[in-house]
């Protein structure tokens, strides 16, 4: 019998609209692969295993009723736990919420759920998104299935370790400057960060709300494209989503599958060849840039000169608006309360609580943040921050008017040993050097699988004008139709 949980989420929604296997039987399968492999990969931080077999009976009976289905009903997915799921544990990989079970589901997952997906569970990730590892878990690392002792990306690395580890087809992430490219790129997997406003942040706890997207996270370009139509589009109950019909990113994604990119014009950016990335993640970057030139594309080297204040830049605005955004957490009116004893004053509870709640990382964002945005510095440096961000959007408006899209590795080095960049919040930073300008432009970006690197695989980088998405399925199905996916030793 076909192993269910090896195959695409478009194999799996075929399968169940003919009835070849059961949307039952393949949460089952999946929920068996959850229980063989998590004590080795620690993907999800809450396995919803009533509430999955709950929706996959629901698919099977519209389908048994002759209702029709759409393309990914009957599919599994493992959603982010920065998702706000309706009476499901949402933790934000934070002690600060544990326990918490919002009255509400985002948008994104009210989407999946009218789909017909399966939603399995929540998955791991760095508290409030803050992270490159998922070290910065309050509930521990996950592990990446290619070499256990490694990283899995972060923050979203639960979601991406999930489907390198066969647990679940489909994921969610959300990407705030990498957390769904970086990921991807180590996990030899695919995922896709939207253009900002494209998909909904209603219920998706906030980081940095100028920056944060939700968006797919895949095995193969086609099914990210697929989870991605599914998730994206217009939502009024966020002031930011885009009222504007989407790019149609399945039909693009199925245009690049036939491997032609003739009058496809790449730009790499100079600015990211030969700054910090390790030989092999080049080596496999340029072996990738010939396949593309192959399949017809024409590449020309762009310079964006601005790129290299992204990091900077980024971790400013990101932090100024996480310290204002975790406000909210007083220990009042979500999740943890310490020290309410009856004695002490508000104030005390609340340093108490914010105190025990968060956890290193995010306390070193939240006084950077407080810092930039204090009435003595905003200019000098949240204000300053701000420009920068101007001036990569202009960078990115000029090269859009010589190319179609820009091409980059995903990240500048593959998956590193779990604890060996712990000790130097820098060397964190630096896992998004090559992500964060398009988070601080808003415009679309897709890491795909290119190669591998001493054995670990390398992402590929292909980021387009805001709300052409539609570009970089293209882009990237044409990658993939040459270099194919990789799959990772057995577990
Ligand atoms: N690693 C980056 C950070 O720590 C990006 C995180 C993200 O995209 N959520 O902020």
């Amino acid at each position: 019998m076909t192993d269910l949980t090896k195959l695409t989420a478009v194999e799996i929604a075929g399968l169940v609209a003919g009835g070849e296997t059961s949307a039952v039987e393949v949460t089952r399968a999946h929920l068996d692969r959850i229980a063989a492999v998590e004590g080795r990969v620690h993907a999800f931080l809450h396995v919803d295993t009533e509430g999955a077999l709950a929706a996959a009976r629901a698919v099977d009976e519209r389908r048994a009723a002759g209702e029709e289905l759409g393309p990914l009903a009957g599919v599994p997915v493992a959603v982010k736990d920065v998702l706000t799921t309706k009476g499901v544990p949402t933790t934000v990989g934070s002690k600060i919420l544990e326990g918490w079970r919002p009255p509400y589901d985002a948008t994104i997952v009210q989407r999946l759920r009218a789909a017909g997906t399966v939603m399995l569970g929540k998955t791991n990730m760095d508290e409030f998104a803050m992270g490159s590892s998922t070290e910065y878990s309050a509930y521990g690392p996950s592990h990446n299935p290619w070499d256990l002792d490694r990283i899995p990306g972060g923050s979203g690395g639960g979601s991406a370790a999930a489907i390198a580890a066969y647990e679940a087809p489909l994921a969610i992430g959300s990407d705030t400057g990498g957390s769904i490219r970086q990921p991807g790129a180590v996990t030899g997997t695919v995922g896709a960060k939207p253009t900002y406003g494209g998909t909904s942040r209603y219920g998706l706890v906030a980081f940095s709300s100028s920056l944060d997207t939700p968006g797919p996270c895949a095995r193969t370009v086609l099914d990210a494209a697929l989870l991605h139509a599914a998730i994206g589009g217009h939502d009024p109950r966020d002031s930011t989503s885009i009222p504007q019909p989407m790019p149609d990113v399945v039909a693009a994604a199925r245009l690049g599958a036939t491997g032609d990119l003739t009058g496809v014009k790449l730009g790499i950016v100079s600015e990211f060849v030969g700054e910090g990335a390790e030989p092999g993640v080049m080596a496999a970057f340029h072996e990738s840039v010939d396949a593309l030139t192959k399949l017809g594309a024409e590449i020309v080297e762009v310079s964006c000169p601005h790129f290299k204040y992204a990091l900077p830049a980024y971790y400013l605005i990101a932090p100024s608006e996480c310290s204002s955004n975790l406000a909210r957490y007083d220990g009042v009116r979500f999740g943890l309360r310490v020290g309410d004893d009856g004695n002490r004053s508000l104030e005390e509870v609340m340093s108490l609580t914010r105190e025990a709640g968060f956890g290193p990382e995010v306390k070193r964002r939240i006084m950077l943040g407080t810092y930039a945005l204090s009435s003595g510095y905003y200019d000098a440096y949240y204000g300053q921050a701000q420009k920068v961000r101007t001036l990569i959007t202009r960078d990115f408006t000029a090269a859009f008017e010589q190319v179609d899209a820009l091409i980059s590795p995903t990240t500048p080095f593959v998956a590193f040993p779990i604890g060996a960049r712990t000790a130097d919040p820098y060397q964190m930073y630096l896992a998004d050097l090559f992500t964060i300008p398009t988070n601080l432009y808003g415009g679309p970006g897709i890491s795909v699988p290119c190669g591998l690197s001493e054995g670990l695989p390398v992402g590929l980088q292909v980021m387009a004008p805001t709300m052409a998405d539609d570009r970089m399925y293209r882009v990237a199905a044409a990658l993939e139709s040459a270099v194919g996916t990789f799959t990772p030793p057995a577990l």
